[in-house]
């Protein structure tokens, strides 16, 4: 019988989601759609001291801005919840103690500090480090002297002596040989369980099909398949898995803090569009078949296969990242275009939101559209319409000041005022046919003082259709002001 699909994704949030992160949940719900299957979100967070609930409502967050809709998780529900692990404990403990009965699992007294001793032996004598197996195998004596010293227990995992062998839907056949596996831990001393736990008996009992996950998980593989085996789970009932391969950065060490990697946060105010994200992101480590750079989420699903995921490392690359971007901002319709931009208006307070705001926006937009590759460029496009007290910007002072620049001001006000109709058609025809036909000068030059008197920067949206937005007056004012100074 072929087992319905269910992936989950299954972050332990103890920061803001990160690329990686965001990669492995954007295959995992391809992988779903794909197939038909069943996306599941579960949040990890068993380890109380670094998950915090912020985090949590973070990661919930971002996955809904990304577009990546779960069928059963935190805030929808489904019938193999609670999705939260740590609304889970009761079922971990239970597990805990069947394997305890089994003897699969044993409670172990060792202090840290004699688990350091002996490991500090284990490098010195040049021995894999890892538990020893010291209190597999107490007797009732012995634990009656730990009980009475006041030590406090773990939960152990025994492993038999052999290796585990599966196949990975990415790189094949993967062995471990158990010396290198050493026996583990299920339960901490105050009764809260280890990922390994938890995650092996929810991946059981969520009836997941696939774990396609990090590379840096693959090691963890031998201990959750003997959960698996300790919860008496058929071969057949085992997920599969699909080890993603590591994203790296530009210095093709894998991606971290210090070379480059930044939270899903920071995407998200620097401008970018989930739509852009997910499309980079597909593309860091899988192939559609051709070398299309752009991807609709909808294709995405249709063309999705394990089989094309590559088992080598991608690199990241914020360039490319950038250039998708930008074509993803030029192709949104105006109104989605415009809801995209406002709230970063409104936050760089260029703007407080009116009705009459919110109109001069809409239309100054088409005009930038084709020139940024971020949203939060927007603010700095675009308020040059709006300031209350304009004033040219200090560094672009100089470039107004000097006297060939006031011959341009002066003649451009000459142009320009007599001008009946405001467009930027006409107010090209008269600033060209006077500062660039007839004083002979060089487009850059010639503009570039007029822009900076009119917008106060030397960044801006086209100069004639600024102009035309701005108004006649305002501009012809803003001139003669760039003229006094
Ligand atoms: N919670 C684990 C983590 O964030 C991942 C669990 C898994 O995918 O197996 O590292």
């Amino acid at each position: 019988m072929v087992k319905p699909v269910r992936v989950r994704f299954a972050p332990s949030p103890t920061g803001d989601l990160h690329v990686g992160n965001i990669r492995t949940a954007l295959f995992d719900w391809a992988y779903a759609r794909h197939t038909g299957g069943t996306f599941l979100f579960r949040i990890e967070d068993t380890d109380t001291t670094r998950v915090t609930d912020e985090y949590i409502a973070a990661a919930i967050d971002t996955l809904r801005w990304l577009g990546l809709q779960w069928d059963e998780g935190p805030e929808v529900g489904g019938e193999y919840g609670p999705y939260l692990q740590s609304q889970r404990l009761d079922i971990y403990a239970h597990w805990a103690q069947k394997f305890i009965e089994q003897k699969d699992a044993y409670h172990c007294y060792c202090t840290p500090e004699e688990l350091e001793q002996r490991r500090e032996a284990q490098r010195e004598a040049h021995v894999a480090p890892g538990y020893d197996g010291k209190c597999r195998d107490l007797t009732a004596e012995q634990i009656a002297t730990y009980k009475g010293q006041g030590r406090e227990a773990v939960v152990r995992m025994r492993m038999p002596d052999g290796s585990t062998t599966f196949v990975d839907a990415i790189r094949g056949e993967v062995s471990f040989e158990h010396k290198f596996v050493p026996d583990f831990v299920l339960v901490r001393g105050d009764g809260s369980p280890l990922y390994t736990l938890a995650v092996a008996v929810d991946d059981i009992l969520m009836k997941v099909s696939h774990v396609l996950r990090g590379e840096d998980l693959l090691s963890s593989t031998p201990r959750q398949i003997r959960v698996y085996q300790a919860m008496g789970v058929a071969l057949d009932d085992y997920p599969t898995f699909a080890h993603l391969p590591f994203v790296m950065g530009q210095d093709n060490a894998k991606l971290s803090k210090r070379n480059g990697e930044v939270s899903i946060a920071w995407y998200r105010e620097a401008g970018f569009l989930p739509e852009a994200i997910c499309n980079y992101l597909a593309l860091l480590g899988w192939s559609p078949g051709d070398d299309r750079e752009n991807i609709t989420m909808k294709e995405l699903t249709e063309l999705f296969t394990v089989e094309r995921v590559n088992s080598s490392p991608a690199r990241f690359d914020m360039k490319k990242l950038e250039a998708i971007n930008g074509d993803k901002i030029r192709a949104l319709p105006l109104d989605e275009f415009l809801a995209w931009a406002l709230p970063f208006l409104t936050k760089a307070k260029v703007i407080s939101g009116t009705p009459e705001e919110i109109a001069v926006v809409k239309s100054a937009l088409p005009i930038i559209q084709e020139r940024i590759t971020r949203l939060n460029e927007v603010p700095a496009m675009l308020k040059f319409l709006f300031v209350k007290n304009f004033a040219v910007e200090a560094e672009s002072l100089s470039k107004v000041t000097d006297a060939a620049s006031k011959d341009v001001l002066k003649r451009a006000i000459t142009e320009l005022t007599p001008l009946t109709v405001w467009t930027h058609d006409s107010i090209e025809a008269a600033l060209r046919s006077s500062l660039i036909e007839e004083m002979g000068l060089k487009p850059r030059i010639a503009f570039g003082s007029v822009r900076i008197a009119v917008t106060g920067s030397t960044i801006s949206p086209p100069l004639f259709e600024s102009m035309e937005l701005l108004g006649k007056n305002a501009s012809l004012e803003r001139i003669s002001a760039a003229l006094a100074l």
